[in-house]
């Protein structure tokens, strides 16, 4: 499984040319984007043939994690076929008149849910953010992928992240960070839960944990970055 990180920052994009949250999920057959913020779609297009990714997946409707897909309706309205999408329940209307192009084809998706998309099989997970927010874990041929979303700090997150290869977690934040989303002390206790790897991410455009981080196993998201497994 691959993960390449096109954009890692939020609530806005660092200056000068950086990306907000999306991550490409290349897995055997699979290409599943997760989450697709500012400057996602510019990243994408320079990866792939956008037509060709399965499936894009919305942990939440936050704008830094959806706002490129006003754009992407126009790419989309010149090609051929629908997209999918799956995202959380939402109640922004202005988002489900995006959702009802005819470009799209939109799944509401709820914690417990399981689909398979190219034999990738993708589960979704409760997450404590300040909207209705789902955690991904996407498995393929052994190995598997969790993204937490955006969220606090929660003792199940021990149990969901539990044998995952990587951990993609929203856990970049400094220590006593009071929003919703986790301070990188964290990562250590994704690492000891999941066993695996743990890469931190939604990083401020104004702060950078790296310098704290000792353990080889726990890395800061890096824009461009491919990481296999
Ligand atoms: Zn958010």
């Amino acid at each position: 499984m691959e993960l390449k990180a096109l954009g890692i920052y939020g609530p806005y994009p660092k200056a000068g040319g950086s990306a907000c949250s999306s991550y490409l999920v290349r897995t055997e057959k699979a290409k599943l984007v997760l989450d697709f913020g500012t400057g996602a779609l510019t990243r994408l297009s320079a990866e792939e043939d956008v037509s060709s990714v399965d499936a894009i997946i919305l942990s939440h409707t936050h704008f830094d994690h959806v706002s490129d897909m006003l754009p992407l309706t126009y790419l989309m309205e010149q090609r051929p076929g629908k997209l999918r999408v799956y995202m959380p329940e939402t109640k922004d209307n202005w988002y489900l008149k995006i959702l009802n192009k005819t470009c799209f084809e939109a799944y509401e998706v709820n914690a417990g849910d399981k689909t398979e998309i190219n034999g990738a099989v993708v589960e979704f997970f409760p997450a404590r953010h300040t909207v209705p927010t789902l955690g991904v874990r996407i498995t393929d041929s052994g190995k598997s992928l969790y993204y937490t979303g955006d969220t606090v700090w929660f003792d199940e997150l021990t149990e969901y992240v539990r044998g995952a290869d990587t951990v993609l977690a929203d856990a970049a934040k400094p220590l006593g960070f009071k929003g919703p989303h986790m301070s990188y002390d964290k990562a250590g206790l994704l690492k000891a839960a999941s066993g695996g790897k743990v890469i931190l991410t939604h990083l401020s455009p104004d702060f950078d944990p790296s310098s704290a981080l000792v353990d080889p196993d726990i890395k800061v998201a890096e824009e461009g970055k491919t990481y296999s497994f």
